[in-house]
C-alpha cells in the first residue's frame, strides 16, 4: 500500500534549499531523508514540519533521545503547532533557534537572557568551564 502522507516534490525542493542540502542538525551531506517534526498526516507535509536529517541525528539524536528531542522542537507533540514551536538547528557552525517557516525561510527566535544558559540540554559537559576562574591575581606580580 502506498503511504499518502509524504512530503510533496515542491515542498521537498524548498527543505533541501533551506538545509543547503545538509543535515539540519550536523551539516552532513550524507543526508538520508526528510524528517517529520509533528507525527506524520496527509495535512502537516510543509516545510515548517520538515527537517532535512542525516542518518545519525535521525535516529541517534531523536528517535532515540524523544525527550530531548521534544525539547529541542526537533519532534513536536501532535497537539502543538509546529509553526510556533522553535526548533534548535545547526546553521554553520553554531546550534541556534529558528521558528521554520511553510515557504521554506527561517526566522530567528528571539532568545531572552535567561536562555543564554542552556543553549545545548544535550551537552553535558558544563562542569568543564569552571575551571576558567584561575589565577588572576597572580598575573599582577609581574611575570
Ligand atoms: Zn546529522
Amino acid at each position: 500500500m502506498k503511504r499518502t502522507a509524504e512530503f510533496p516534490a515542491n515542498v521537498r525542493q524548498l527543505v533541501y534549499a533551506r538545509a543547503g542540502g545538509r543535515c539540519e542538525l550536523c551539516n552532513s551531506t550524507q543526508v538520508e531523508g526528510i524528517h517529520h517534526r509533528q507525527r506524520r498526516a496527509p495535512s502537516n507535509c510543509v516545510a515548517s514540519n520538515a527537517l532535512l536529517l542525516c542518518y545519525q541525528c535521525h535516529h541517534g539524536k531523536i528517535h532515540e533521545n524523544p525527550s530531548a528531542a521534544y525539547t529541542m522542537g526537533w519532534l513536536v507533540h501532535h497537539w502543538d503547532d509546529y509553526h510556533q514551536v522553535p526548533v534548535w538547528l545547526k546553521l554553520g557552525s553554531i546550534m541556534s533557534r529558528w521558528i521554520l517557516l511553510d515557504d521554506g525561510t527561517l526566522d530567528v527566535t528571539p532568545i531572552e537572557e535567561a536562555d543564554t544558559g542552556e543553549l545545548d540540554p544535550l551537552s553535558d559537559s558544563i562542569g568543564h568551564d569552571q575551571r576558567a576562574e584561575v589565577t588572576s591575581r597572580e598575573g599582577r606580580g609581574g611575570r
